[in-house]
């Protein structure tokens, strides 16, 4: 600087020069300066590697005795503890696993360990699993896997080993799916994670995860399944223990390593702001309802149901007032929605009037099991700590006003939840109608307030019913109105049917109160003959009367106890409705005349059905005493003389 101040002072006449010169000189000093600095920094650097290296090499050969003896006990109370107790392999496969670990051990006095050798020891280990003779072999895999992991991190530390150097994996060839679905999946649960973590050194028992997890029962069962599934963990024999694959310590030690690596750079962890964190949870709450909802499914389909749906408190939003879930649980936010089918076999004996009790029983017993089901369902989702409340197929209603009975108004239409939830179609009955069973198929429905994942609606362009009206035709009772049609609104989507009228029209023939259609040519299994009023409003006086001459009729063998009428037995001479509407035309058709050309039923004295043709029914009930004849129909006036 003295240099340049003396330049400046040499040259008064031109100081612009004096001042570049300057700047070139700083520059100067400036390079060497950094030049020097670089040079400290590498000797320094050298000789802290070379330290280090002095070092460590100096502590390998003090301490590789000692490893090696530790790696020997570690060998043999390992194998010893953790080995399979009861095995007619067990001394033939320990000597074989302590000698390739002894081997591995040994390794440990190179300099340097070849990834070769580790390779090769690796084989080794995947052939004597080939020629694993049973289930539990895992166990002892799994314990000799252990036991070379550890070898292997030792070497790594002891910075004799390194393997994949230089090579750096293809990230293109990671499989999302297998990702999610194999590791991601199972793993970002935190009740799993724990429950890996606990076992990642020793078998753990079901109670004992319980305690862990503050979990109970089936939902513990659900977890510990998609473990096993996923091959994270294993059952040692049922009602064993249960203890970690190698798969599954390799995903823990894995992601060990990851979380840990990750610690060294905690302004990468400290840059997730707020957002980033609830957006992280809005995914595992995703997650959570998307395993929910699919146990739910599963548990459903493999207890007979063949179609599940879920439907929401968004996706009914708008719909009637039986589509409203709130009305049977305040909180509820979804619906699960099953669907559960007669036997097809049954149907035709039916309408040809072979055979009424297959099919009555088969309804019966496939009501019980959907309703067996809805609870087992709402059980499983209380036991995980939601409320559900199941609702039965059939007779709950609504008692919110004094003449509920006349319009017995469902708690829930399992109807509207199964067509928002692509369970079938709307048919112009106003029936679900599928496309695997027609609409010969039973609904049921659990009320939750967990958050389950909706499924939508069938392409309405898909549905089958094509208009044919049979279901009205096959219906003497005349409950669905032939040209007027009503439309729901669902959660913004539109569904159609034919308006359907007085429910107790429906009653008055389903329960089997009369059962001859008008033309008197057929009827159903009721051997009931009176009229079916044409009003809306004279069925409040039609079915008090009708009932009275239905408990005056003779009993007859079997029948169902159903809640409407306590006290009495009943039965399912028609729903005929349902029964006739087939995806395939031909078959409905077909269903169709079976019925109208089976003839009419008539009553013994000893209760027992007859089926005869209309002209015989007509002089057997001409014949009958009066009062008795009136237990079947209404006297024309002329003849009650
Ligand atoms: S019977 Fe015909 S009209 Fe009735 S629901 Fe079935 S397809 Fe539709
Ligand atoms: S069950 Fe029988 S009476 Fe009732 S709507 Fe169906 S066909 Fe008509």
């Amino acid at each position: 600087m003295n240099k340049v101040r003396k330049e400046k002072k040499d040259n008064p006449e031109n100081p612009k020069e004096s001042e570049n010169l300057e700047m070139e000189e700083i520059k100067a000093i400036r390079g060497k300066l950094s030049e020097m600095h670089s040079d400290i920094k590498k000797v320094m650097e050298y000789s802290n590697k070379l330290r280090f290296e002095t070092a460590l090499e100096s502590s390998r050969q003090e301490y590789s005795q000692t490893f090696l003896n530790h790696l020997f006990e570690d060998i043999e109370t390992g194998l010893e503890q953790n080995m399979v107790k009861k095995c007619p392999e067990k001394e033939n496969c320990t000597s074989k696993f302590t000698a390739l670990l002894q081997y591995n051990r040994e390794l440990i006095k190179n300099v340097k360990v070849d990834e070769a050798l580790i390779s090769a020891n690796i084989n080794k280990l995947d052939e004597l699993r080939c020629g694993a003779h049973y289930r539990k072999c895992e166990q002892c895999f799994s314990e000799g896997l252990n036991i070379f992991i550890k070898q292997i991190n030792l070497m790594r530390s002891m910075e004799i080993y390194k393997n994949n150097q230089g090579q750096k994996p293809d990230i293109s060839a990671l499989k999302t799916s297998v990702a999610m679905s194999e590791i991601l999946n199972p793993i970002s649960n935190k009740q799993r994670l724990e429950i890996l973590k606990a076992v990642a050194f020793e078998p753990k028992s079901f109670s004992a995860f319980s305690k862990l997890t503050g979990l109970i029962a089936g939902n513990l069962l659900f977890h510990l399944q998609k473990l096993i599934d996923c091959g994270l963990i294993l059952q040692q024999h049922d009602r064993g223990d249960y203890m970690i694959t190698e798969k599954g310590f390799k995903v823990l030690q894995n992601l060990n390593e990851m979380c840990f690596s990750l610690q060294y750079f905690p302004q990468q962890i400290c840059h997730s702001n707020l957002f980033e964190e609830s957006k992280k949870e809005e995914l595992t709450d995703e997650s959570n309802m998307l395993e929910l909802t699919e146990a739910l499914k599963q548990m459903a389909l493999t207890r007979g149901v063949f179609k599940v749906g879920i439907a929401t408190v968004k996706t009914l939003l708008g719909g009637p007032p039986s589509a409203d879930l709130t009305y049977v649980l305040p909180e509820a936010k979804s619906a699960v929605c099953f669907a559960l089918a007669f036997d097809q076999n049954f149907i035709d004996p039916f309408f040809r009037k072979v055979d009424q009790a297959s099919l009555e029983t088969n309804k019966v017993l496939t009501n019980a099991l959907a309703d067996g089901i809805a609870l087992e369902i709402a059980a499983f989702l209380q036991q995980a700590g939601y409320k559900a409340i199941p609702q039965p197929t059939n007779f709950v209603y609504r008692r919110d006003t004094e003449d509920w009975l006349l319009y017995m108004h469902p708690p829930i239409s399992h109807r509207y939840l199964a067509v928002r939830s692509g369970i079938g179609y709307f048919g112009y009955s106003g029936n679900i109608i599928t496309k695997e069973y027609g609409s010969a198929i039973v609904l049921v429905s659990v009320v939750t307030d967990a958050e389950l994942i909706p499924t939508d609606s069938l392409p309405e362009e898909k549905n089958y019913c094509d208009g044919c009206k049979l279901c009205l035709s096959a219906c003497l009772s005349g409950y669905v109105d032939p040209v007027e049609k009503v439309t729901v609104n669902l959660g913004g989507k539109k569904f159609s049917y034919g308006k359907r009228r007085n429910n107790s029209r429906c009653l008055l023939v389903s329960i089997g109160l009369t059962g001859l259609n008008a033309s008197g040519k057929w009827s159903t299994w009721s051997p009931g003959r009176f009229k079916i009023p044409e009003k809306d409003e004279d069925f409040v006086a039609a079915i008090p009367a009708t009932i009275k001459a239905y408990l005056g009729r003779p009993k007859f063998k079997g029948g169902y106890f159903i809640p409407i009428m306590s006290g009495s037995m009943m039965e399912y001479p028609c729903f005929n409705c349902q029964l006739v509407c087939h995806p395939d035309k031909e078959v409905r058709t077909a269903r169709y005349k079976m019925l109208i050309e089976s003839g009419v039923v008539i009553q013994e004295l000893d209760g027992t059905r007859r089926v005869v043709s209309p002209e015989e029914a007509k002089e057997y009930l001409n014949s009958m005493p009066l009062e008795r004849r009136k237990l079947y129909e209404s006297i024309p006036e002329g003849d009650s003389v």
